[in-house]
């Protein structure tokens, strides 16, 4: 039976304060000891981070942000019915860039990192808020000594409402989203930063609304105009993928329904809130899955343009 993550998450509050693992305390434990507890369930690296992912490394790149985030096997691929993407399509799960995309050599090892990550989070909630939230807190503690800003994507390739999951942390409860925020931005006060950095997710849940400490952008992915325009009137920035001639420049307005939005390039970097917080498009140039063969990619990018994954340019430009 399909169960939502989400309603797990929000059924109680995770008392992270005093989850114990092996007698010690989480939130006391240094990194070594936070490997050991990702080792019991099968794997190395809790966070995925810019240095090991293309997209996370262009933001690190372009404007000096760290990022760490979580990559999870998404949607309902695990065998006991817990959906992480429940507001997921058959085409986004078809292309889900993270789960399928990367180098082919690797795809193997990283798939399987992101299922046991995946069966950590399902089987022990509280304990795998409580690692992440410390990672968070040692990443974020690293980057003031390097005198670098850090920002966060809880949901690498999941959909998961943080800014609703309920936490207990120095005797103050409030959400997952709230407590990581205060350790992003931590690291733009130390530098004095005019703009303090913030954690962002691209979501496919359109009745999510903008969050002061959490910067969300709704992921258009059918051809169901009346989702885009419940994000765009919650107060969410668009995310869509286009297809355009090679060399061609993106539109800098694009319609959606009926709203028009101004337009930014997304293939600069990753870190969303860079484009500001009111509505707008942000535009990413479709990608070919590496496993499909020259003959094969016109077909999947026609199927991706009939199910609304991908949207023709020109065809939604103003
Ligand atoms: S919602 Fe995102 S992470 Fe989930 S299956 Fe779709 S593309 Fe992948």
């Amino acid at each position: 039976m399909r169960q939502d993550i989400n309603d797990i998450l929000q059924s109680q509050t995770w008392d992270i304060d005093s989850k114990l693992w092996h007698g010690k305390r989480v939130l006391d434990m240094n990194q070594r000891e936070l490997t050991d507890i990702c080792r019991t369930y099968g794997f190395t690296n809790f966070l995925t981070s810019s240095t090991s992912q293309q997209k996370l490394a262009k933001t690190q790149k372009e404007l000096g942000i760290e990022m760490h985030g979580v990559a999870l096997q998404p949607a309902t691929m695990g065998s006991d019915g817990v959906d992480l993407c429940s507001n997921s399509t058959p085409s986004c799960r078809a292309g889900c860039v993270v789960w399928f995309g990367g180098n082919p050599a690797y795809t193997d090892a990283k798939q399987n990192a992101m299922r046991k990550r995946r069966d950590m989070l399902v089987d022990d909630p509280c304990l795998f808020l409580a690692v992440f939230m410390r990672y968070l807190k040692l990443k974020s503690d690293s980057c003031i000594r390097k005198e670098v800003l850090m920002s966060t994507r809880f949901n690498i390739s999941s959909d998961i409402k943080y800014e609703k999951v309920l936490v207990l942390m120095d005797d103050i409860q409030t959400s997952f989203s709230n407590f990581a925020s205060y350790y992003v931005a931590v690291t733009g006060e130390a530098m004095e930063s005019s703009e303090l950095p913030m954690p962002y997710d691209y979501t496919k849940h359109y009745d999510r609304r903008r969050d002061l400490n959490y910067h969300l952008v709704y992921s258009v992915t059918d051809n169901d105009v009346s989702k885009a325009e419940q994000a765009i009137e919650n107060g969410l920035p668009l995310a869509i993928v286009v297809d355009t001639k090679r060399g061609k420049p993106l539109p800098d307005m694009v319609r959606i329904g009926r709203y028009k939005l101004s337009a930014v390039d997304g293939d600069k970097h990753d870190y969303l809130p860079e484009h500001g917080r009111e509505p707008h498009a942000v535009l990413l140039r479709y990608k070919y899955n590496a496993k499909h063969k020259a003959a094969k990619r016109r077909v999947v990018l026609d199927k991706a343009i009939l199910s609304g994954f991908c949207k023709v340019a020109d065809q939604i430009a103003v």
